[in-house]
């Protein structure tokens, strides 16, 4: 059996193992798995720590999930509008968790959050790049290459998220 494969969701180099993955933000399971030891090292070490707005929104918005599925659609709207905040407005990433909730509450049950066709590719960089890293000092700017690789990579809705976000702002 081949140690790695391609995610489907993201096309990242992953582990090959069998196993559960998040309900809705679809992927394959080693790819969910090195996810996830990322957020441990990020919950246990304040060197990894700070680079988590990073992590969270790159990955959940490489990983779209069903098009028919509501919570998937929010999730992604509701992180490329974080990455939007974070890499054209200039949101320092310590604020991002506030703006994602409020941005959420915000629009919730409005029916302004809808599917977004994903890109055909998601950048070069994945998840695997940052789990196959164990240096702390170069964990931060590793996730912010990947966060802002991933946001570039939706530039045919960067508007949509743009007009979202900002009318939020106006109105909150
Ligand atoms: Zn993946």
């Amino acid at each position: 059996m081949d140690e790695y494969i391609n995610c489907f969701g993201c096309g990242s180099k992953s582990l090959n193992i069998d196993g559960e993955t998040h309900e809705y933000m679809l992927s394959s399971t080693g790819c969910w798995i090195m996810f996830c030891e990322v957020l441990e090292r990020e919950y246990s070490d304040f060197n990894y720590a700070k680079a988590h707005h990073y992590t969270v929104d790159a990955y959940t918005t490489q990983h779209v999930g069903n098009e028919n599925d509501v919570r998937a659609i929010n999730s992604v709207n509701i992180h490329l509008a974080s990455l939007y905040m974070m890499f054209e407005r200039n949101l320092d990433i310590i604020d991002a968790a506030d703006f994602k909730m409020n941005f959420s509450q915000f629009y919730k049950g409005s029916g302004d959050l809808v599917w977004l066709e994903p890109p055909i590719s998601f950048g070069n960089l994945t998840i695997y790049e940052l789990w196959d890293n164990n240096n702390p000092e170069l964990h931060f700017s590793l996730a912010e290459k990947w966060a802002k690789s991933v946001w570039n990579s939706w530039e045919k809705h960067h508007q949509t998220i743009s007009r979202l976000a900002n009318n939020f702002l106006n109105k909150k």
